[in-house]
């Protein structure tokens, strides 16, 4: 006979440890991570416009239909509506489009900050969803960072997928989401989207760009992208989303960005999709005949703000929309 203490290794999954579904032999201790089993629904094409603006709903200088500006089809995003009480009462009671007075097509964004992704429930987006009426919505953000472990990562995947899938419930035009950590974590929520239907995808890249990731993962999805067309006989479509330059691939079917608008607010003015400050004397004296400026140079841009800030602004707003618009569509 022998005495001895038992111990525990620290792999095994007890009942305090977050990593329990994670661990990799089976017990009784160990509750998988729940894969939902998915429904699928035909979806069609949303059809994106090279350039989709994304608009302030709570700053009414980016309502450019107001003057005069013809632009289809506007992003909305959601958090802003939920930032502002007065603005989350009066577009749940009118509808977006009323709100707005705008008769493009409206796609809400749920593209937000991560202390608010948490707060909402699917009763919540769908109450949303319904009183703010938009012509399609996206799927629900999540968070995924390049640098998490990855076991939270991925169960934020899972729950991306989960969530894509209680969203095929709504009867609204679905855009889902290309989001992961990595390769295989964006590889496979694509492949369980298209599974279930979804056609159209958006892929949040403002963050990505400005840390200098999004080449590291965008040529990897859209080689997804591309191996589930082939497998299945069905064209996407992918909107690149937060990022104001066009990316040197082919197949990336539309943008969507608010920078024509924050660029302006500091000063910025557009040329060929590039920002220069106003002074800049590259452009300072170059004529521009966009259907805002009519021949204006900067020089007088600058000239119009110092004696109605608010009229000088309103012209920049609007150039570096329109400015914006061609050069996305350049070679189109
Ligand atoms: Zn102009």
């Amino acid at each position: 006979m022998s005495e001895g203490s038992q111990y525990t290794g620290i792999t095994s999954p007890r009942s305090f440890c977050t990593l329990r579904p994670y661990y990799p032999v089976k017990s009784k201790e160990r509750i998988p991570v729940p894969v939902p089993s998915l429904g699928k629904k035909p979806l069609t094409k949303i059809g994106f416009q090279i350039f989709v603006p994304e608009i302030d709903v709570t700053d009414d200088r980016t309502w450019f239909w107001r003057y005069g500006i013809d632009l289809p089809e506007i992003f909305v995003p959601l958090w802003q509506v939920l930032a502002n009480e007065e603005t989350l009462r009066k577009t749940s009671s009118e509808g977006l489009h009323d709100f707005l007075g705008f008769n493009g097509r409206i796609f809400l964004s749920m593209v937000m900050p991560d202390e608010l992704i948490d707060k909402l429930s699917l009763e919540d987006y769908f109450r949303l969803i319904n009183d703010l009426r938009p012509d399609a919505t996206m799927i629900p953000d999540n968070y995924t960072y390049v640098d998490d472990p990855l076991f939270l990562s991925w169960s934020q995947t899972v729950k991306l997928v989960s969530l894509a899938n209680d969203f095929l419930k709504l009867d609204v035009p679905l855009i889902g989401l290309v989001k992961g950590a990595n390769p295989l974590q964006i590889d496979w929520a694509i492949r369980k989207q298209v599974e279930m239907g979804y056609v159209s995808f958006a892929m949040p890249a403002r963050e990505l760009f400005e840390d200098n990731l999004l080449e590291d993962l965008l040529p990897g999805a859209i080689m997804s992208l591309q191996w589930v067309s082939k497998k299945t006989k069905t064209s996407f479509e992918l909107l690149i989303y937060g990022v104001g330059h066009r990316l040197k691939h082919k197949d990336i079917n539309g943008y969507s960005n608010l920078s024509w608008f924050l660029e302006a607010k500091h000063g910025f003015y557009y040329k060929n999709g590039w920002s220069y400050d106003l002074r800049d004397p590259e452009i300072r004296f170059e004529e521009c005949n966009c259907e805002v400026c009519k021949g204006l140079m900067p020089q007088e841009i600058i000239d119009i703000m110092l004696s109605d800030r608010e009229l000088g602004l309103k012209t920049l707003i609007l150039h570096n929309l329109l400015d914006m618009k061609r050069a996305l569509a350049g070679g189109r």
